[in-house]
C-alpha cells in the first residue's frame, strides 16, 4: 500500500523549553519510522515568535504540496464542459511538476556530479566548472552542447514577485483561451507563484516599446504612467526593474498581462568539454558567469547532487574534429570557448595522435583564468597539442588577444595552412571572432602580397570549402 502522506505542524511557546515541541517531534519521528510519507519538514510555531507567519508559510506549503500531488478540483479542468450524466469533469494529473515543461523542450533531469571554479578565487569573471551524469540511453560525440533550461535564482524571483506585490505562495491556475498549446505555457497544474516566476518566465529581459507602452497604461499614477511614456529607448533597466522603479505598478498588471509581458523561459546552450573517448558516461561543462545572466547564474549555483534539465543537441558535422585525420589543425578560442577543445585534445590523447596541432588560447591572466592549464600542459608534454596562450592582463611580445600571437606567427601559420591545415573558431562571436578573420586576411595579404579584396575572396573560400570553421557566439 503506498505510504500514508503527513505533515506535522506543531505549535507551542519556546518559553516552556521542557515541552516545546516535544509531542509533534514525536509524531513525526513515530510517523517516519513507520514508512509513512513526509509531505514537509515538521515545522515549529512559536507564540513567542513568528507564529502566524510560521502557520502561513506551512499551509502555503502544504497546500502546494496537496495541489502538486492531486490537483484542484475546484479548478484543474474546469474550462472543459461537464460530463452530462455526472456534473463533473475530471482532469488526471500525472508526473512531477516540471514534466510538461520538460516534455515541451524534450529535456531530462541530469544529475551533477562535480563543480568547482576554474578561476582564481575572488576572480572578477569566474569560470565554474561542471561535471554531469548523462542518463541511461544518453549518449554524446566531442563538441557537442549541452541544451539547458535554466530556473530563476531564488533572489531575482523574490524581488520579482515584490515588483509585481504578488504573495510567492499564492496559488495560480493558468487556464488559456483559445491558443494552440505550443503558444502556451507548459503548465498543467495550479502553480505557485514562486514555481511560475522560477521555472517558467525570463525576468532579466530588457522590455520592447510596446512593452513599456502596455506598462503605462496599466499604471494608475500619472506622473509614473507620463515617466514611462517618454522612457529612453535605450534605457538599460529590465522589465522587472522598470516596474520595481515605478511601485504604483504594485499589485495594478493583471496576471494574464504579466504572461504576455514575461518571455517563456528560454534554453540556454553550453558546448561539452569532454571526450566520450575519456568518459562516456559524465559529460562536462564550462560555464563564464555574466553578471545579470539567468542561465550561467543558475549554472553556477548548481552543486553536486543537484539536477538540471538538459539535452544533447549535436554540433554541426563541420565542427567536428577527427583525431584520426592526419590534417593539421589550428585551434583558436578564448575563454569557455575552449570547451569544445578540451574534448577534441582529451581525442588525441586517446587516439595517441601527434600530428600537427596547435592551439590559440586567448584570457586574462595565467595565474587567474587559463582554464584546465595543468590538463593543456600535460597534453602538451604528451605531444598531441602545442599551446599557445596569450593573455590580455599581463601581455607577452605585447601580444594581448589570439588574433595577435596568430599575426606575430603568421610564418608558421602559413605553413600549417599550406599543409592544408584546418582553422576552428569558438567563443566569443562580437570581438575575437572577427579579429581572427582579419588576422588571417592580413596573414593571407602580406604571405602572398595581393590585394585586400583577394585575401577575402580566400578566406571565404576557406570558409566555403570547409577548412575555417567557427562556432561562436555572443558570450565567451
Ligand atoms: C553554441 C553555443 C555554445 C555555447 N557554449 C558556451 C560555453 O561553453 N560556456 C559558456 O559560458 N557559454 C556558452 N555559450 C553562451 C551561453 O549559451 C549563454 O548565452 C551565456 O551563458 C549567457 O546566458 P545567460 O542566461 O547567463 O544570460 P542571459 O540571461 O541570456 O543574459 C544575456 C545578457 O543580458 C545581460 N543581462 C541579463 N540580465 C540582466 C540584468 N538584470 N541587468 C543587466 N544585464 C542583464 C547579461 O549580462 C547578459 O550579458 C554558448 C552559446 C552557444 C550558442
Amino acid at each position: 500500500a503506498p505510504a500514508v502522506p503527513f505533515a506535522v505542524l506543531g505549535v507551542g511557546d519556546r518559553n516552556w523549553a521542557a515541552t516545546y515541541q516535544h509531542i509533534p517531534t514525536l509524531i513525526d519521528d513515530r510517523l517516519d519510522a513507520l514508512g509513512a510519507h513526509r509531505l514537509l519538514p515538521r515545522a515549529e510555531a512559536d507564540a513567542s515568535g513568528d507564529l502566524g507567519g510560521t502557520v502561513k508559510e506551512f499551509t502555503a506549503a502544504l497546500r502546494t504540496q496537496l495541489l502538486a500531488r492531486y490537483g484542484d478540483p475546484a479548478t484543474v479542468g474546469a474550462a472543459r464542459p461537464a460530463a452530462k450524466d455526472t456534473g463533473y469533469t475530471v482532469t488526471e494529473i500525472t508526473g512531477g511538476p516540471l514534466d510538461a515543461l520538460a516534455a515541451r523542450h524534450d529535456l531530462v533531469p541530469m544529475t551533477v556530479t562535480e563543480a568547482y571554479d576554474l578561476t582564481a578565487e575572488d576572480w572578477p569573471r569566474p569560470k565554474r566548472f561542471l561535471r554531469i551524469a548523462l542518463p541511461d540511453g544518453v549518449g554524446y560525440r566531442t563538441a557537442d552542447h549541452l541544451a539547458v533550461l535554466p530556473a530563476n535564482a531564488p533572489a531575482a524571483v523574490e524581488r520579482a514577485a515584490r515588483a509585481l506585490g504578488a504573495d510567492p505562495e499564492t496559488v495560480l491556475a493558468l487556464h488559456t483561451a483559445g491558443r494552440a498549446a505550443r503558444d502556451t505555457l507548459p503548465v498543467d497544474r495550479p502553480v505557485t507563484v514562486r514555481q511560475l516566476l522560477t521555472h517558467h518566465l525570463e525576468l532579466g529581459l530588457r522590455p520592447t516599446p510596446e512593452q513599456v507602452a502596455v506598462l503605462a497604461a496599466h499604471n494608475p499614477c500619472p506622473p509614473e504612467r507620463l515617466a514611462l511614456e517618454n522612457l529612453a529607448e535605450d534605457d538599460p533597466r529590465t522589465l522587472i526593474e522598470l516596474i520595481e522603479a515605478h511601485p504604483a505598478l504594485r499589485g495594478a498588471l493583471p496576471w494574464p498581462t504579466v504572461l504576455e509581458l514575461l518571455p517563456p523561459l528560454r534554453i540556454r546552450h553550453y558546448s561539452l568539454s569532454s571526450s566520450p573517448a575519456t568518459d562516456a558516461r559524465h559529460a562536462d561543462l564550462m560555464v563564464s558567469l555574466l553578471p545579470g545572466g539567468t542561465g550561467s547564474t543558475h549554472l553556477h549555483s548548481l552543486r553536486p547532487g543537484d539536477t538540471v534539465l538538459a539535452r544533447v543537441q549535436p554540433c554541426r558535422e563541420a565542427f567536428r574534429l577527427d583525431p584520426a585525420e592526419d590534417t593539421p589543425v589550428i585551434l583558436v578560442a578564448a575563454g569557455t570557448g575552449l570547451a569544445p577543445f578540451r574534448g577534441a585534445v582529451a581525442d588525441r590523447l586517446a587516439a595517441g595522435r601527434t600530428g600537427p596541432a596547435r592551439l590559440y588560447f586567448g584570457c586574462d591572466d595565467p595565474d587567474g583564468d587559463f582554464l584546465h592549464a595543468a590538463e593543456f600542459a600535460a597534453a602538451e608534454a604528451a605531444g598531441v597539442i602545442s599551446v599557445r596562450p596569450v593573455f590580455s592582463a599581463r601581455p607577452e611580445h605585447g601580444h594581448r588577444f589570439v588574433q595577435h600571437r596568430i599575426a606575430a606567427e603568421a610564418a608558421e601559420v602559413w605553413e600549417l595552412l599550406q599543409a592544408g591545415a584546418r582553422v576552428y573558431v569558438c567563443g566569443d562571436g562580437s570581438r575575437m571572432a572577427p579579429g581572427v578573420r582579419a588576422a588571417f586576411r592580413e596573414l593571407h595579404g602580406a604571405q602572398t602580397g595581393t590585394s585586400a579584396g583577394e585575401s577575402e575572396a580566400w578566406l571565404r573560400e576557406l570558409t566555403a570549402s570547409g577548412r575555417y570553421i567557427e562556432d561562436v557566439y555572443a558570450a565567451g
